[in-house]
């Protein structure tokens, strides 16, 4: 690929953003709540996970996946519970969730280490997704997610 190309393409890429999108993806369209948004892009994420996982072999996404459900998860229950968002670290997410009253301190703390500890790991490669650690996080993504909807009670989750 030449610069010329990399400039066309990142042209595309950015006026693609500055659109509506065209065949917005299932359950998602027209959900115009920013909170509920969070939500269903947690429910989509997990099945998207489930599906590479029972297909086997792409770790390093699953493991992405789920930690970013995880995160989705979580900012839509700690909205849900009056809660602001979380600005620039992603792991305040965690200690909001303490806050509103979903885990305890040291959940928290524990989330937040394997999310720096082993996300980054996972996304730069100096620690190899396997099979083990994908499932093990698309278990935990989805006993968080399984615990937001308990708790908040929504009739809008989409998984199955
Ligand atoms: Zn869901």
């Amino acid at each position: 690929m030449t610069a010329g190309e990399i400039a066309t393409a990142l042209a595309e890429a950015e006026t693609a953003f500055q659109q509506p999108p065209t065949n917005p993806e299932v359950d998602l369209a027209y959900v115009t709540d920013e909170s509920l948004l969070q939500l269903r892009k947690a429910c989509r994420l997990l099945d998207a996970a489930e599906f590479l996982l029972e297909r086997n072999g792409h770790f390093t996404i699953i493991i992405e996946a789920s930690f970013v459900a995880i995160e989705r998860s979580l900012q839509y229950y700690v909205t849900d519970r009056g809660y602001s968002v979380p600005g620039q670290r992603h792991t305040e997410v965690y200690d909001r969730g303490v806050q509103a009253g979903l885990f305890s301190q040291e959940a928290a703390d524990r989330l937040e280490a394997l999310w720096t500890e082993h996300r980054s790991k996972s996304y730069y490669r100096t620690g190899i997704a396997g099979e083990y650690r994908a499932q093990a996080m698309f278990q935990l993504a989805t006993a968080i997610h399984s615990e937001v909807v308990a708790v908040t009670r929504t009739q809008d989750c989409i998984c199955d």
